[in-house]
């Protein structure tokens, strides 16, 4: 279990992580989601003894990582955003070097590579230099590295940023692998790439926890209300008797734009799908409108 307690990280004045608190139950693999600047990585670089934070305590399995950085460090394995490869290695070098950095018993190494080169798929690429291959690979051997001597707790930073698609569904099923026997942290920007592999979300802005949920709850409080705002030309009356045969229209309210003949409508989606629905309803109106437009030319909308 990790316990992140009141954790702050100021850069300057500038707060990264701000009073951040949450904890992580073992078993489960969790989903770190936020824009670029959330402060993800800065948080998993402090709950990995990476670096150390302005105020507040991590602590894996009851151990300090700032109190005791080497009880603690043992149950994490971490891949950071830029993964710490040596390009003038092979695969099997750069392992065999994890490993001793790790102090994994010498009698006991063979195996442990080995059982990480399986995991990670890197048979074929066991003797490449690492400079020599692929993005997609590079991660691979960064996981790997990971996940190295099988620590309970896997932290993966924006573990799939720059592959293509076969590559990131390749390291999806290493997750979901790796979630039937450690406790999984990933973070991303994107919401479905977490909700492709998680059982919990925490989603962080601006250094702040702004909501903790399972992805199923999540998606539907977000598909729950959808806020748009639309410029239409035309009269109030018919604007809103088009918005209101649309299913899930609600608050809808039309006001001057400022400009002649534009008003300003804004209105809430409500429900599952509404965005589809009401997309789908804008445009069978706007197909109407257009063959009504032939002899009424005043109705059009402004995207
Ligand atoms: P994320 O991983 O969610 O994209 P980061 O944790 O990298 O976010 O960054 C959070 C904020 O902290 C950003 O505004 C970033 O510019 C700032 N930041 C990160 N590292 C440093 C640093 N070493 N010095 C100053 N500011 C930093
Ligand atoms: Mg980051």
């Amino acid at each position: 279990m990790i316990e992140v307690k009141n954790l702050v990280k100021d850069y300057g004045g500038h707060l990264a992580v701000d009073h951040l608190n949450f904890t992580i139950e073992d078993g489960q693999i969790y989903g770190f989601l936020g824009p670029n600047g959330a402060g993800k990585s800065t948080t998993m670089n402090i709950m990995t003894g990476y670096i150390g934070a302005t105020e507040g305590d991590v602590l894996i399995n009851g151990h300090n990582i700032l109190e005791e950085p080497e009880e603690a460090k043992k149950c994490i394995g971490y891949l950071p955003e830029l993964p710490p490869l040596y390009v003038d290695m092979t695969v099997m070098e750069q392992l065999e070097f994890a490993a001793e950095l790790k102090r994994i018993p010498k009698k006991e190494r063979k195996s442990a590579i080995g059982e990480v080169v399986a995991l990670a798929k890197l048979e074929e690429v066991q003797g490449r230099l690492i400079r020599n291959l692929s993005k997609g690979y590079r991660q691979r051997v960064g996981l790997a590295q990971a996940v190295l001597g099988m620590p309970p707790v896997i932290i993966l930073d924006e573990p799939t940023v720059g592959l293509d698609p076969k590559q990131i569904i390749e390291i999806r099923d290493m997750i979901r692998e790796l979630g039937e026997k450690h406790t999984v942290i990933l973070s991303s920007h994107i919401l479905s790439e977490v909700s492709a592999v998680c059982d919990h979300i925490l989603i962080i802005d601006r250094g702040k926890l702004i909501a903790s949920d399972t992805p199923e709850n999540l998606e539907r409080q977000m598909a729950g209300a959808a806020g748009m705002e639309l410029l239409v030309k035309g009269q109030e009356e018919e604007i809103r008797e088009i918005l209101e045969a649309i299913d899930g229209a609600e608050e809808i309210a039309v006001s001057e734009s400022g400009e002649e003949g534009v008003r300003k409508v804004t209105f809430q989606l409500m429900g599952e799908n509404c965005l589809e629905d009401g997309a789908e309803e804008a445009e069978r109106e706007e197909s109407e409108e257009r063959e009504e437009s032939e002899e009424n030319e005043d109705m059009n909308i402004i995207p």
